[in-house]
């Protein structure tokens, strides 16, 4: 992820400031919600767009036990980055980097008996324990291994392997499907079945460090659901899972990316003028147009043509007509900024911007991908990183 420091900030085109100073605060509050827990830090996707080595290191400081990716390659590079402590991947392939992950000391998930198969050779020809965390599907149908007999054979030849010296069962695990969904009858049905999946895992020989299945909205929500670990992306960020789960602030949370821009022109145009590829918004009467230097190449959905909110001159604004590779506009109504005007997509929302969940709601998505799609021509900007928040 591309970082800035020598270049004043408000000079760039564009910009993703990343507030780590509110990140810290955020896994501070939610360690306080879920107290009899570890926190894993969900670092994923670069942190979700926010970038994911300062992220790791904010979050490992600030309380966050356990770190999380997605692919294995990920977990990698956080360790080539220097970051110790317990680190988790759980999307592997076949052929997945799975001796590299043992000697890096990375607790490896697996769903499967091949993935079982290739752990424990890496194991063997590491002449190292591999930590493997069991995942059990209790519902999602993604990932995770079916309950019955595919559990049975999983658990027995993981017990196996634990005997023979090569793999340690350091947990046990699932995902919920509907968390995000408060009332939702699936997630009761899932904790039903994670605590039988656990049951017999236990009852075979297996000794957990930690057995975990919440996610920030179950996290937030679902107390019953912490268990010795929750797992923690969205909230992390600031971001709720949802608007039925409640806003950031509900939580104590603050979100931790502002994307702005610096207005590249600002012109008087005629009624009548079309605007953008297409012409679909075409100016009411005489007004003027301002034009912000970020597009779809750098995450703004083109989905959010005609309807993403910009804020202004301190007004909201809104994309005029569609939104280009780098580029798109604003219709200003005759108010006449300085090129190089700061131009706010969202951010916390207390300067009066619109926030990312303002943006999926314009794109009709989540907030999740209006935060992880910003691009790497957008630069990150660390704000107050040095502090200890
Ligand atoms: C992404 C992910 C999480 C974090 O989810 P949030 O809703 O962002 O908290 C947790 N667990 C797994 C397996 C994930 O893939």
């Amino acid at each position: 992820m591309s970082e800035t420091a020598a270049a004043p900030a408000a000079s760039l085109r564009a910009r993703a400031e990343i507030d780590l100073v509110a990140l810290r605060a955020n896994v501070r509050a939610l360690r306080a919600l879920a107290p009899g827990a570890q926190l894993m830090a969900v670092v994923k996707s670069e942190a979700y767009g926010h970038g994911a080595v300062a992220c790791a290191r904010a979050a490992v400081e600030a309380g966050a036990g356990w770190l999380g990716t997605a692919t294995p390659e990920e977990a990698l590079a956080l360790r080539a980055a220097g970051l110790r402590g317990r680190l988790m991947c759980w999307l592997w392939t076949p052929g997945g980097p799975w001796r590299e992950a043992v000697e890096a000391d990375i607790d490896v998930s697996v769903s499967d008996m091949w993935a079982l198969e290739e752990v424990t050779a890496a194991a063997r020809a590491a002449g190292l324990v591999a930590r493997v965390q069991l995942k059990g599907d209790t519902g999602l149908g993604r990932n995770g291994c079916q309950p019955g007999a595919d559990w049975a054979e999983l658990v027995g030849a993981a017990v196996e392997a634990e005997r023979a010296g090569l793999v340690r069962v350091t947990g046990l695990w699932s995902h919920f499907a509907c968390a995000d969904e408060p009332g939702h009858p699936s997630v009761d049905a899932q904790l039903a079945l994670f605590r039988e999946m656990l049951a017999y895992a236990e009852q075979r020989g297996v000794r957990p460090e930690v057995r975990h299945i919440a996610n920030s909205p179950a996290t937030l929500t679902r107390p019953d659901t912490h268990f010795d670990l929750v797992r923690t992306g969205i909230a992390l960020y600031g971001i709720s899972p949802s608007p039925e789960v409640g806003t950031p602030a509900d939580f104590g949370l603050r979100p931790v990316m502002t994307l702005a821009a610096n207005i590249a022109l600002v012109k008087h145009v005629p009624g009548g003028h079309g605007v953008s590829y297409g012409h679909k918004y075409v100016t009411p009467g005489e007004t003027t147009l301002g034009l912000v230097p970020v597009g779809y190449a750098d995450g703004i959905p083109r989905h959010a043509s005609g309807t993403g909110p910009v804020l202004v001159g301190g007004k909201w604004r809104t994309v005029a007509g569609r939104v280009a590779m780098d580029q798109f506009v604003v219709d200003l109504g005759g108010d006449e900024p300085e090129a190089g005007a700061e131009a706010i997509l969202f951010g916390p929302g207390d300067r009066g911007e619109p926030t990312a969940e303002d943006w999926a709601q314009a794109a009709g998505t989540i907030a999740y991908e209006i935060v992880t799609r910003i691009g790497t021509r957008v630069p990150r900007v660390y704000v107050n990183e040095e502090q200890s928040g």
